[in-house]
């Protein structure tokens, strides 16, 4: 497996809105893309931080994983997420090395990109996204 970057870091919000002010206005990024990902129950702000993106995550649903996680610890620091060449390759060589996956399948995310989640179980407590650009 090849990583080539840190491609975004996912802050779970409360308050969508609020937190873009916060972003924009105290650090002075620019929010280039908020999409709605119906199957995680999410809704999704970026902003680029050189090549790294900072992914902002709002519930829209309180029983969805970011609900839930903020409902357990709070507004913070929710996933990191690498950037590799091949996920579906990517994905087995961790399998094989006994890391257990949440989505052993690579599944559509935000802002052109397919990912897959390690389980942190796995990942010294730190939830790991995998994903790859979509080649259009
Ligand atoms: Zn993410």
């Amino acid at each position: 497996m090849e990583i080539t970057h840190i491609e975004h870091i996912g802050i779970a919000v409360k308050n969508m809105e609020e937190a873009i002010k916060y972003y924009e206005g105290v650090l002075g990024f620019k929010c280039y893309l908020v999409e709605e990902v119906r199957t995680q129950k999410t809704k999704t702000a970026f902003f680029m931080v050189g090549q790294t993106k900072i992914e902002l995550l709002e519930s829209t649903d309180q029983l969805g994983p970011i609900g839930r996680f903020i409902e357990a610890k709070g507004e913070g620091i929710h996933h990191i997420a690498f950037a590799v060449n091949n996920l579906q390759d990517s994905l087995k060589e961790v399998a094989t090395k006994g890391v257990q996956l949440i989505d052993t399948e690579p599944k559509r995310g935000s802002d052109n990109l397919n990912i897959a989640f390690l389980h942190p179980k796995s990942t010294r407590g730190v939830l790991t996204e995998l994903c790859e650009k979509i080649e259009k």
